[in-house]
């Protein structure tokens, strides 16, 4: 009696979802259950990808990927999807969120193959808002699907669409694409989206954020009407409620980081510096720290090109990676940065946008972004699936509001560190920024000192 007691008790709390638990969903406002990657101490018994009820198949791709535990939002997603229920997902990339959709969307798949049809059809359809992204998603579906006869390819902008256009005649189950391509395909019809069953929308707040909802709506039109939906997403404007809303029925709510808070496993660290001194003090950092291998953000895009100009005379290796990169370029430069061929990758917000770089260990915010969850993004670059992670500001005086915003958004102070050589002069009065433009030089106009917020 007792044992059974136990047993049900440990599926309650491990499977608040699955049909042995009465509870019906889960909630937003669940206390935060921690960090990626491996299972937390004195939070719950130790569970397998087994014990959430994959097929042996995914077990097996996992384990050889070398997970040897779910991460929790792979506990708290992989259940409910394998009930084929709609999922509104808060995470944040680096929680393992791929895995998290991924595996119960193969094994849902592989349960409702249509026996009597000759030709495949795109069944599941991954929605993402970068080429990067997409590319990464679709890397993962390959490796997690490996072991079964599951056929999957990608698309997106920036490259030619008649490889596409052929690997689509020959029939795929999955299809991860990005929205612009997408409906480019949609028009010649190369692409036929009416047998979708599950439809996933990767890092939605993005999605929006690049203005891409009316290339959504236009999908979702092509879509059926019947159909699981996963949404994900890091933030949750009411924009996002509200395109949720209208897709999502009665979705399982899924958090693990609460929203907008930086990820516990990331230091943060403010260097006051003058406008002009940045460069120098990032070839400082990077020299005198020997770092291998660090990611810094510009707001602009020709902010990121200069900078890497500049390091590059400096003696660092550095790339940059923004739009205005031809697909080759970006690919290249990622591959070498994580090839350790280059040790300064300069990227801005969206280039940098769902980038899977295991085990980065710094992020540096070369200039602060305009939008404060940006910072939230940028961070979360670091510090991914259980390992520790550094990022560093270099704030001057024209950007004390941007970091205001950002630690009310974050609810908590950066604590700021003088690096003694580069002091800044406070003397030196603010300007304004502007956006999407170069930032300009300080002037040096000797006027009331504003200090450090
Ligand atoms: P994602 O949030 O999906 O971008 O995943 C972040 C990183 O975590 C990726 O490098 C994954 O390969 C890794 N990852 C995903 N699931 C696990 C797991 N269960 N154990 C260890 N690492 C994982």
């Amino acid at each position: 009696m007792v044992l059974i007691g136990l047993h049900l008790l440990f599926n309650a709390v491990i499977f608040p979802d699955s049909p042995r638990s009465k509870k019906a969903s889960f909630r937003l406002d669940r206390p935060k259950l921690c960090v990626l990657g491996r299972p937390i101490p004195g939070e719950h018994p130790r569970m397998s990808f087994e014990s959430l009820g994959l097929r042996a198949e995914l077990v097996r791709a996992v384990s050889e990927k070398g997970y040897s535990d779910p991460t929790p939002i792979q506990r708290q997603a992989i259940p409910p999807i394998l009930e084929g229920r709609d999922i509104m997902g808060g995470a944040q990339t680096g929680t393992g969120k791929t895995a998290g959709f991924t595996l119960p969307l193969l094994q849902r798949l592989m349960s409702s193959a249509r026996p009597g049809s000759k030709r495949r059809a795109i069944r599941a359809l991954v929605l993402t808002p970068t080429r990067e992204l997409a590319a990464q998603v679709s890397e993962s579906v390959i490796t997690y699907g490996r072991h079964l006869p599951l056929k999957s390819t990608v698309i997106f902008g920036g490259v030619s669409i008649n490889p596409q256009k052929q690997k689509l005649s020959k029939g795929v189950d999955i299809l991860v694409a990005t929205p612009g391509r997408l409906l480019d395909h949609a028009g010649q019809s190369s692409v036929n989206l009416s047998k979708v069953d599950i439809l996933v929308l990767d890092e939605a707040d993005r999605m929006l954020d690049m203005g891409f909802i009316r290339d959504i709506r236009r999908v979702l039109a092509l879509l059926p009407k019947h159909k699981q939906t996963l949404f994900f997403s890091a933030t949750f404007s009411k924009d996002i409620r509200q395109l949720a809303d209208g897709l999502l029925k009665s979705p399982a709510l899924i958090e693990v980081a609460r929203r907008n808070t930086a990820a516990d496993s990331v230091t943060q660290v403010v260097h006051p510096v003058d406008s002009n001194r940045k460069r120098e003090l990032l070839s400082f950092l990077v020299g005198s720290n020997n770092w291998k291998q660090v990611l810094v953000f510009t707001r602009t895009k020709h902010g990121a090109n200069r900078l890497c100009k500049q390091l590059i005379s400096d003696g660092i290796t550095a790339a940059a990676i923004h739009g205005n990169k031809s697909q080759g370029a970006r690919t290249r430069a990622l591959a070498d940065f994580k090839a350790g061929k280059v040790r300064v990758l300069v990227a801005t917000d969206i280039a940098a946008r769902g980038l899977d770089i295991n085990q980065l260990p710094h992020v540096v915010n070369y200039e602060l972004p305009n939008v404060a969850e940006d910072y939230v993004h940028r961070i979360g670059r670091t510090g991914r699936a259980g390992n520790e992670g550094e990022a560093m500001s270099l704030v001057c005086v024209d950007e004390f509001k941007l970091l205001k915003d950002i630690e009310r958004l974050i609810k908590r102070a950066i604590p700021k560190v003088v690096i003694d050589d580069f002091k800044p002069d406070p003397s030196i009065r603010a300007e304004p920024i502007h956006r999407g433009r170069g930032r300009q030089q300080q002037k040096t106009a000797r006027k009331k000192p504003r200090s450090m917020p």
